[in-house]
């Protein structure tokens, strides 16, 4: 993680300089974005927070890119309850003395998708949690545990039982985005084979249970909504299970299902849906994240949309 954040710095540092040397053009660090305006003549106003003063900047385009908040269930501070955000970003050392001081945990995973199984292996790095007789995981989740391969062949060489809709029709790829990979693969892999002995798969809803000494919420993230305002009056877009509704476009949808030009959210905690040219198993009915897509897809479709306006201008 220390090499990936120095790396991330370096490229960060690279890509101010392209930014500044561009007219018009400037990295505000440490700042925090308030509010956004939609004005006159299709310009926004960007209000932000640095260092203590508010300042604002006016934009043709916006694109709004605040990450997620940690989706919970836990209503009432019970503190057994921890989301997977928090082990994944080692900002738990409560959890230090509960796993070192107790002679046996009955355990909770509710999600049974990426983070819950890098859940189970960075569990498993700190204290070796898999398969010891001290640990005993109970893992909720609404569907199978999903692995992914690049090939239907890879897959059946495999012995992976999957149909055509985990299919992706643009690529073939078994399970393109809703399948486990890398190190996750492993693990999955592992406890659908059973070679992991303490973890039970469970089919059904999460209801709270008093049995459990910990319960740790791998259910991704809600979008990190500011508010936006047109006339002085605050916009409500469309928020479907703490996710912001968007269009093909990646733009935010408001409740009269309209969306604003030159206004874009995606990333995580708003994610983008499945189309036609994103591909994608049509098991899979969430909303799809990573880097590769907003470098890519998303870059493509947005770069394009914005000659469109351009040559209308
Ligand atoms: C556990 C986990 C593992 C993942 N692994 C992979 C992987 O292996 N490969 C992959 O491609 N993707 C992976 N992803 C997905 C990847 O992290 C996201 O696709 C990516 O981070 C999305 O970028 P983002 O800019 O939307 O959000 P973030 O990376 O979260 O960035 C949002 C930024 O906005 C800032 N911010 C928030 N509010 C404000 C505000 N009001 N004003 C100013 N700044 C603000 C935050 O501080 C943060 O810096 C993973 C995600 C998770 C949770």
């Amino acid at each position: 993680m220390h090499d990936i954040g120095v790396l991330y710095g370096k490229i960060g540092n690279f890509l101010e300089q392209c930014i500044k040397q561009n007219p018009n053009s400037d990295v505000y660090k440490c700042a925090t974005v308030e509010q956004i305006h939609i004005c006159e003549e299709g310009l926004f106003k960007v209000v932000f927070k640095q260092f203590g003063c508010v300042k604002e900047v006016w934009a043709k385009n916006v694109h709004v890119n605040l990450g997620g908040v940690p989706k919970t269930l836990n209503l009432d501070e019970d503190d057994r309850y921890v989301h997977s955000h928090y082990i994944l970003t080692e900002q738990n050392e409560h959890l230090e003395e509960l796993f070192t001081s107790n002679d046996s945990l009955k355990i909770a995973i509710v999600g049974n998708s990426h983070s819950a199984m890098s859940v189970l292996s960075k569990l498993n790095e700190r204290y070796s949690v898999i398969n010891s007789s001290k640990y005993s995981f109970d893992l909720y989740g609404k569907s199978n545990l999903k692995l992914y391969y690049s090939s239907m062949e890879d897959a059946l060489l495999d012995g992976y039982n999957f149909t055509e809709d985990d299919i992706c029709p643009v690529t073939q790829r078994v399970n393109r985005y809703s399948g486990m990979r890398e190190e996750s693969f492993l693990v999955a892999k592992a406890i659908l084979n059973e070679t992991i002995n303490n973890v039970t798969l469970k089919r059904v809803y999460f209801k709270d249970n008093a049995d459990y000494d910990l319960i740790i919420e791998c259910l991704g993230y809600k979008t990190n909504l500011i508010p936006v305002y047109k006339n002085g009056k605050q916009i409500q877009f469309e928020v479907n299970n703490g996710i912001l509704k968007t269009d093909t476009h990646f733009r935010p949808v408001m409740k009269n299902q309209e969306s604003i030009d030159c206004f874009y959210s995606y990333g995580l905690g708003v994610g983008i849906g499945l189309t036609e040219v994103s591909g994608g198993e049509k098991s899979f009915t969430g909303n799809i994240d990573g880097i590769w897509l907003y470098q890519h897809y998303v870059a493509e479709i947005i770069t394009e949309l914005n000659k469109k306006v351009l040559e209308v201008i």
